[in-house]
């Protein structure tokens, strides 16, 4: 009998037990508005950016919605305009040209590579065509933040980090999020943290960082954030600002502090995980691994390997056989968008270049959440059964 896996790829952690209390206490009091405060009581959603700002080393921190809104926020500060295109990677999910669509702009996909990151010489070719780059590190795969920051400094392209992927993650010991003129976060349930919806967002900026304010609808309340710029940054921008509702609320702020002080031992956590699959899935003919560069600090959330230039055919076949054995993998090559899984040609609404080179990677991407309800034996077990059916289905197409 071969063996079978039965853990739950969706299944996250429970939220920890200081994080259930403190949203108890939130919602014993009532105040669950950000700016519904007692008078000098800090509140939790104002003391949540605090501590983000602290961590991430920024001056500035805004807690939103969801990590989709957060992105639109950001391309409206730096004033992303009805008509104007916005580079972005070819390889993202939904919520980032959807972000782009939200304000009117255009996406202009450049090309992803086997590091499953922005093509830097695609980047080049087309970093005249827009002011804006919105980066996604897809996955937690970080490109060379340094020429990226390089090129688009030189070109006057400003960078907006999309790190639904990379919250805690560092290049070259920076971390993700605090190179481009702003970093967005997600606080979904598949994410780092976990809030159900959310969002985050950091800069060093003081006129970006007050007018995400306003944006977020800070309504004239901003005197009550820990994490803004002073009282007169707010006076150059609170009159010709517009109030776009997607504040955080302190229920889930509170549920999200004491996950942010966990947050590097977890990384620690799913990294043994990561390790275990990667190192399981090692030397498999016609498997190739995503290599991490040394400058890369992941978080290995998830996973990714290519079966490139296999046929449809064949790649359907390896995912159904692991799904047989209880292996949940996602294919970016699948011609109509499934679940969470959707590619640039996909998104109708934007303009649908020509990228032969990106369509042969999507077509090679099989991915695979990591979540930290697995063991390290499962990882080794999931490995397993990917070796085994691969195996047997490169082996009978040769
Ligand atoms: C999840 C995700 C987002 C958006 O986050 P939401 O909180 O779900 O709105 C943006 N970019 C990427 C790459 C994501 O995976």
């Amino acid at each position: 009998m071969s063996e079978k896996f039965t853990g739950n790829f969706t299944q996250q952690e429970p939220i920890p037990e200081e994080a259930i209390e403190a949203a108890v206490a939130v919602m014993r009091s009532g105040r669950l508005h950000r700016y519904n405060v007692a008078e000098g009581e800090l509140g939790e959603a104002a003391l949540l950016e605090q501590e983000f700002a602290a961590q991430m080393g920024s001056k500035y921190a805004l807690a939103v919605a969801s990590g989709g809104y957060a992105l639109a926020t950001a391309l409206r500060a730096v004033g992303v305009k009805p008509g104007d295109r916005v580079l972005t990677n070819a390889f993202t999910l939904a919520p980032v040209p959807g972000a782009i669509a939200s304000v009117g702009g255009t996406p202009v996909f450049v090309d992803v590579n086997e590091a499953l990151t922005i093509d830097l010489e695609d980047l080049a070719a087309k970093l005249d065509q827009a002011k804006v780059l919105m980066l996604s590190h897809m996955r937690g795969h970080l490109c060379d933040m340094d020429r990226l920051m390089e090129m688009c400094d030189a070109a006057g392209v400003t960078v907006i980090e999309d790190c639904a992927h990379t919250m805690a993650a560092r290049w070259n010991g920076v971390l993700s999020g605090r190179q481009g003129a702003i970093g967005c976060y997600s606080c979904q349930t598949y994410k780092h943290v976990n809030s159900g919806e959310g969002g985050l967002i950091v800069t060093d900026d003081e006129d970006l960082a007050a007018r995400m304010v306003m944006l977020s609808g800070s309504y004239m309340l901003y005197e009550r954030h820990l994490a803004a710029p002073a009282p007169e940054v707010f006076e150059r921008v609170k009159y010709v600002t517009p109030n776009i509702s997607g504040r955080m609320d302190n229920l889930r702020a509170a549920v999200l502090r004491p996950q942010l002080r966990d947050l590097e031992q977890q990384v620690v956590r799913w990294n043994a995980r990561y390790q275990s699959l990667e190192d399981g899935l090692r030397d498999i003919p016609g498997l190739t691994v995503v290599e991490r560069p040394e400058a890369e600090t992941y978080v290995g959330s998830s996973i990714q390997f290519l079966l490139l230039d296999w046929s449809e055919a064949r790649v359907q076949e390896v995912l159904a056989r692991c799904a047989d054995r209880g292996v949940e993998l996602k294919w970016f090559g699948v011609p109509e968008p499934t679940a969470f899984t959707s590619r640039y040609d996909s998104w109708r609404y934007a303009d649908v270049p020509q990228l032969p080179k990106s369509d042969r990677i999507l077509r090679g991407i099989i991915d695979m959440r990591v979540p930290l309800t697995f063991d390290l034996e499962d990882c080794a077990q999931i490995a397993r059964i990917i070796r085994a059916e691969v195996g047997v289905v490169y082996q009978s197409a040769l």
